[in-house]
C-alpha cells in the first residue's frame, strides 16, 4: 500500500491535513467526514425519528413512572399526558410507513390548574425523559404579527436555540406554552373590534399548531430584517399549554347545574366539590372561557391538576428524586454536614409557604431562609439538625 495516499480518494498526503493508517491502507479527513455522513444517515433512518421501532417507544405506563419520580400527585393528568405522549411517537412512526389509508392527528395538550401546581414541571419532566428539545413560552408575551410584541414564530426560534439549530431535532420537540389562559377573548361573542392581545394570538398559533411548514427567524423577531429564515415543519412538534384558567369552575358549574335542572339537589350539591368539578372539565367550558373553536379542535386532550394540600406539599418536600430537602442535605454535604429535616420542621415549611399563598413554587424559598445562618455558618457545626422552632424563628 502506498503510504503516501488516502486509498478511498487517492489523495496525496500534501493534498490532506491527516492520514491515518489502517491495516491494508491509510484514510484522510475528509473521507473519515463522509464516512461518518453516510453511517449517520444510515443509523438514523430516512426521517430520522429518535425511536425507530415501536417496541423502543416507552409505553405510557413506563413514560408515568418516571414522571413519579419527579411529580408529586397529579395522577389524572400523569396518565393522560403519558398516554398523549405515547400515541405521538407512535404517530410519528406510523407517519414513516408506506401505504398507510389512516391518517393519525396529533394529541396536543392543554392543561389547566392553579399556579405552582406542576404543569411546567410535568411538561419539562416529559421532554426529559424523552430526549428531545423542549421550550417554554409564554403566551402574553405574544401579539400578532405586526404588533409591538413577539410575532408566534418567535416560538419556534427558541424551539431552534435549544436543538443547537439542528432542524430534524427540533421538529421532533415539545414546546410548552404556559399561561395560555391569558390569551382568551374578552368575551364570548366574536367582536366587531379586533382583539389584538387575545384572539389574534390565537389565530395566529392555529397555523403553529396544525403542522405547516413556517418561516422563522433564527433569533426571533423582526429586528433583524436581513437574517434568513429557517424553514420548520411543525406537524410532529408537541404542543402543551397550560394555564390557570380562572373562573373556570363556575363556567362547569354552569354548564353542569343547567343539565341537572329537574334532578335532584343532591345532584346539584355535588359539583360543590373543587376536584370532582374539573374533573368535567371540558372543550365546551374553554370554548366559554374564551378560547376560539379552531385553537380547541387542536388541542384534542383536555386534563387538569388538583390543587396542592398540604399532604402533598410535604411529600413534595421530600419525595421527589431532586427534592428540596435532597438538595440541601447534598448541599451541606458537600462541606462534611449531616444536615436534618425533622417532620415538624418540613410541616412548618409547607405552612409558611401556603400562608404565603405561593403553592409548590414557594418551599424553596422559604427553606432557603430558614437555612441562611447555617450556609452562612458553615463549617461551625458537623451536624444540623432542623427543627420547627428553627422555622418559627426565621420567618
Ligand atoms: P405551574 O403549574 O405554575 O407550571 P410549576 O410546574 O412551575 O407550576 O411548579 C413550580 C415548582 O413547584 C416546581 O418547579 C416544583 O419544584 C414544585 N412543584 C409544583 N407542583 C409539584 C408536584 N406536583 N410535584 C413536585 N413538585 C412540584
Amino acid at each position: 500500500m502506498n503510504a503516501n495516499q488516502c486509498s478511498f480518494c487517492g489523495r496525496s498526503r500534501n493534498e490532506v491535513q491527516m492520514l491515518i493508517s489502517g491495516q491494508d491502507g491509510y484514510i484522510c479527513e475528509n473521507c473519515i467526514e463522509q464516512a461518518h455522513a453516510i453511517v449517520k444517515e444510515n443509523l438514523q433512518g430516512k426521517k430520522g425519528t429518535a425511536a425507530v421501532h415501536l417496541d423502543e417507544l416507552k409505553k405510557p405506563k413506563e413514560i408515568k413512572a418516571f414522571l413519579d419520580e419527579y411529580v408529586i400527585g397529579q395522577d389524572q393528568a400523569k396518565k393522560q399526558l403519558s398516554i398523549a405522549v405515547y400515541n405521538h411517537y407512535k404517530r410519528l412512526l406510523h407517519a414513516q410507513e408506506e401505504n398507510r389509508d389512516v391518517e393519525i392527528e396529533k394529541s396536543n395538550i392543554i392543561m389547566i390548574g392553579e399556579t405552582g401546581t406542576g404543569k411546567t414541571l410535568l411538561a419539562k419532566t416529559i421532554a426529559r425523559e424523552l430526549n428531545v428539545p423542549f421550550c417554554i413560552v409564554d403566551a402574553t408575551i405574544l401579539t400578532e404579527a405586526g404588533y409591538v410584541g413577539e410575532d408566534v414564530e418567535s416560538i419556534l426560534s427558541r424551539l431552534l436555540m435549544v436543538a443547537d439549530y439542528d432542524v430534524e431535532k427540533a421538529e421532533k420537540g415539545i414546546v410548552f406554552i404556559d399561561e395560555i389562559d391569558k390569551i382568551a377573548r374578552k368575551s364570548d361573542n366574536p367582536s366587531i373590534t379586533r382583539d389584538v392581545s387575545g384572539e389574534g394570538v390565537q389565530q395566529g398559533l392555529l397555523k403553529l399548531l396544525e403542522g405547516s411548514i413556517v418561516n422563522v427567524p433564527p433569533q426571533g423577531g423582526r429586528k433583524h430584517p436581513d437574517q434568513k429564515y429557517i424553514q420548520v415543519n411543525t406537524q410532529n412538534i408537541l404542543f402543551i399549554a397550560g394555564g390557570a384558567f380562572d373562573g373556570i369552575k363556575e363556567i362547569i358549574e354552569r354548564r353542569l347545574n343547567k343539565q341537572a335542572i329537574g334532578f335532584s339537589a343532591e345532584k346539584i350539591n355535588k359539583t360543590d366539590e373543587d376536584e370532582d368539578t374539573l374533573s368535567q372539565i371540558n372543550a365546551t367550558d374553554l370554548r366559554s372561557f374564551g378560547l376560539i373553536p379552531e385553537l380547541l379542535g387542536r388541542f384534542p386532550i383536555i386534563t387538569y391538576l388538583d390543587k396542592l394540600t398540604k399532604e402533598t406539599m410535604v411529600r413534595i418536600m421530600k419525595e421527589p428524586k431532586n427534592s428540596i430537602v435532597n438538595q440541601f442535605v447534598e448541599l451541606f454535604k458537600m462541606d462534611g454536614i449531616r444536615l436534618e429535616f425533622t417532620e415538624g420542621a418540613v410541616a412548618r415549611i409547607v405552612d409558611e409557604t401556603m400562608e404565603k399563598g405561593l403553592g409548590a413554587r414557594g418551599l424553596r424559598g422559604t427553606t432557603e431562609k430558614v437555612l441562611e445562618d447555617y450556609m452562612f455558618d458553615i463549617g461551625n457545626q458537623k451536624e444540623i439538625i432542623l427543627t420547627d422552632q428553627d422555622v418559627i424563628s426565621k420567618n
